[in-house]
């Protein structure tokens, strides 16, 4: 694109037509559809919809942001293809390219003199994707998790996580990194909100889970001292109705058949799980 058509097209954001000396004009990868380093990818899709999203959307300098100049602002976004690139999983590389612009000002010359002079950028984009797929069985793992973890291999296939249903595009962020350090993307999403009363539902349950495995375990420990870390471990992956079922049968154990000597022992410990309707224990 010649640079009277980009100033036409910066000039539709802008409330008086701005002259090529008074803008400063440079463009951005802001995302792609390579896997990347949190073993993430945006579809194309994704990308696509990103596209109209991020136009007319500001960036931040990272460094040294005091004042309002030290923005841009994205007029123009595309896809940009490379044939000659693979994705990880094998797709031709698309990446999101920004044309965005500075007004010039005194105080912004030397942030310019910085992006022109070649040193290597790095962008974070944040953005609300309302589904992760799992690369492996597909599964919407925003909604439920599936038994794949990203990052690790199944049948030699990197497990990775699909960001798709794009909702939002808020900020991206233009950070100058020196050539040594790594350059690529990051990225922030803003997880879709939980309302409050759902998310502190969430941690009592938490909570309560974490408690009746730790009730579970000191119960295995009375019941069977000899194979009580064996029990621990499986304990460990037992679902809360399975908790539920071990810890009243193992109630009934410990209650009806501890011998006087263990149950001396143990009477302290036993007196604090609270057996409520069972059996009195009795040493
Ligand atoms: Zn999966």
């Amino acid at each position: 694109m010649d640079e009277e058509k980009l100033l036409q097209q910066l000039n539709k954001f802008t409330r008086r037509k701005l002259s090529p000396d008074e803008v400063y004009i440079f463009s951005v990868i802001l995302c792609d559809n390579e896997v990347d380093r949190d073993n993430e990818k945006f579809t194309v899709k994704s990308l696509e919809k990103l596209s109209g999203l991020f136009v007319g959307k500001t960036g931040i300098f990272d460094h040294d942001a005091k004042g309002s100049n030290q923005t841009a602002r994205i007029f123009c976004a595309r896809l940009e293809k490379d044939p000659e690139r693979k994705t990880l999983d094998g797709e031709e590389y698309v990446c999101l390219k920004a044309d965005a612009y500075m007004v010039r000002t005194n105080s912004n010359s030397d942030l310019i003199k910085e992006i022109d002079g070649g040193i290597k950028k790095e962008v974070s984009v944040s953005c609300l994707a309302m589904k992760k797929t799992c690369s492996i069985c597909g599964a919407n793992v925003s909604k439920h998790p599936c038994s794949h973890e990203k990052g690790n291999f199944y049948g030699g296939k990197k497990c990775f996580y699909l960001l798709e249903d794009i909702a939002d595009a808020y900020e991206w962020s233009f950070v100058a990194v020196p050539a040594q350090v790594s350059a690529g993307i990051t990225k922030f999403f803003g997880a879709p909100q939980i309302p409050k009363e759902q998310a502190e539902l969430a941690e009592t349950e938490k909570r309560l889970f974490e408690e009746i495995k730790s009730e579970v375990t000191k119960l295995c420990f009375l019941a069977y001292p000899s194979s009580s870390k064996g029990l621990e471990k499986i304990v460990e992956k037992m679902s809360l109705d399975e908790l539920c079922e071990l810890k009243k049968s193992l109630i009934d154990c410990v209650c009806g058949d501890l011998k006087p000597q263990i149950s001396a022992v143990y009477k302290e410990d036993l007196s604090r799980f609270k057996l409520g309707g069972g059996k009195q224990f009795e040493p």
